[in-house]
């Protein structure tokens, strides 16, 4: 495994619509080892693929939940409404305000291809929608109502 570098905003490769995984094995392992490293070692909720510069469909997260590897994950129904803060390993120094659905369903595939389905509330399902919308080059800033710089880290 190895840490991997977040693109920033303004490269290409987070506006791209991303491609499906078609084979599942040791490359797609690798990747997968090397996204929950830099997940972690970011501390943040999620990450695409794209933001390590692999534009395919492939997403980790952990929003407090556990850890799930999603791969072609495509969201089948959503509900309700949220408003809250988010921020983006991509978008370094800043949070916004987006209103997602409260509670959405997806089904995914695991790194073995075997499908999942998945329904999930409140902040998971925020991440899951805004880690979805990274494999379509979309980025929260797109969405939010509005956009602050946070604080300098101490
Ligand atoms: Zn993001």
């Amino acid at each position: 495994m190895a840490l991997r570098y977040v693109v920033q905003t303004g490269d290409p490769v987070l506006r791209e619509k991303c491609a499906p995984v078609k084979n599942f094995g040791g490359e797609l392992n690798a990747l997968l080892g090397d996204m929950k490293q830099t997940l972690y070692a970011e501390n943040g909720a999620g990450l695409a693929a794209p933001q390590i510069g692999v534009p395919i469909r492939v997403v980790v997260i952990d929003a407090g939940e556990g850890y799930y590897e999603m791969i072609n994950p495509v969201i089948v129904s959503a509900s309700g409404e949220q408003c809250g803060a988010e921020g983006c390993l991509s978008v370094k120094g800043k949070q916004g305000t987006v209103v997602r659905p409260n509670r959405v369903k997806a089904t995914y595939f695991d790194r073995n291809g075997k499908k999942h389905k998945l329904t999930c509330d409140g902040f998971f399902a925020r991440a899951v929608c805004h880690e979805l919308d990274h494999l379509d080059g979309v980025l929260y800033t797109d969405k939010a109502q509005e956009v602050h710089d946070l604080p300098p880290e101490e």
